[in-house]
């Protein structure tokens, strides 16, 4: 060996120790970058199988809640039906009659929550077609439109989906969303203003996001992680099941459903649902923005 190859071969200190201070950053970096990624991975199975456990409790609670529900409906039917009889025979007492008024108004709130249990517990496998979501739009404000006038709530649409077809099952659809409008007008004062917004997710061109805004007081922060909740309620005459059923209808079309607090004031949950096999119908789309939803009741339009 030449004492040329020599010094090639054989760096000074300052080189090795320069190299090694290199690789050990390096090894820092990796492990510092290992580290992060354990700890997302172990957020996200903690989030899963926090999901999993929601989902196992809510199955176990939704069979038992079913149940009830067929073993109360019968005899509700004919308590229902025998305080309709007194409350005619009682035409010329009224005090009496009065009291067979309250329990058939008793009966009225019975039978919703015994609904509202058997829609949360019942098939949820969504019947899945090619569907225009301005129709499922005009039909959940027509439905609206009656509890908005009578609270002289401002309901308004505004989308830019134009004549879009989403592969979902329309009936849950329109269920879920009326659930929120309906919420959303609860929430807001009288003369207040609900919004319903619609477009495609900027971000995902496969999903749409349907969101539901309104200008009331919003949603307390200690309420915000329970109110998807079976029966969370802060009404008086609430069930709590709404936003579950709103939450399993998401689920059930791989979509999901959120809500926050506006900046501005009043409570916005998002519905993002995904597009599905069917997409647009390939017509130029129809600009319906800023419709004001003063018009009564309008069957959805399916294709
Ligand atoms: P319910 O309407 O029977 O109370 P929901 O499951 O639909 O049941 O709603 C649960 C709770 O979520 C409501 O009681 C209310 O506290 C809260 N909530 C829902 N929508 C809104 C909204 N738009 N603004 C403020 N709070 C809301």
């Amino acid at each position: 060996m030449t004492t040329t190859q020599a010094v090639r071969t054989e760096p000074d200190l300052a080189t090795i120790l320069r190299t090694y201070n290199e690789v050990t950053e390096r090894l820092k970096r990796s492990h510092e970058a290992l580290l992060t990624e354990v700890a997302r991975l172990h957020d996200e199975l903690h989030e899963k199988n926090r999901e999993l456990q929601r989902r196992e409790r809510l199955a176990a609670l939704g069979e038992m809640a079913a149940g009830l529900a067929h073993e109360i409906r019968n005899p509700l039917g004919g308590i229902g039906l025998y305080a309709s009889v007194l409350e005619k025979d009682l035409a010329d007492r009224p005090r009496e009659r009065d009291v067979a008024r309250r329990i058939s108004a008793g009966v009225g709130n019975l039978e919703r929550i015994v609904r509202d249990i058997l829609a949360f517990a019942g098939d949820a496998d969504p019947k899945l077609a090619d569907v225009r979501l301005d129709g499922v739009l005009d039909a959940v404000l027509g439905h609206a439109a009656p509890a908005a006038r009578a609270r002289m709530v401002n309901l308004a649409v505004d989308s830019d989906l134009g004549e879009l077809t989403v592969r979902c099952d329309a009936g849950q659809i329109e269920r879920a969303l009326l659930n929120l409008v309906l919420n959303a007008i609860d929430a807001v004062d009288d003369g207040g203003h609900v919004r319903v917004r619609a477009s495609r997710r900027p971000n995902e061109l496969g999903s749409v996001a349907i969101v539901v805004e309104d200008d009331g007081a919003g949603i307390a922060a200690e309420h915000l992680h329970r109110i998807f909740n079976p029966f969370f309620t802060t009404k008086d005459h609430g069930t709590g099941l709404g936003l579950a059923i709103v939450h399993r209808i998401a689920e059930a079309h791989g979509g999901s459903i959120t809500a926050r607090n506006r900046s501005e004031g009043g409570a916005s949950f998002v519905l993002s649902l995904p597009l599905g096999r069917a997409r647009s119908n390939g017509r130029k789309p129809r600009n319906t923005r800023g419709v004001e939803i003063v018009r009564g009741f309008a069957p959805a339009a399916k294709e």
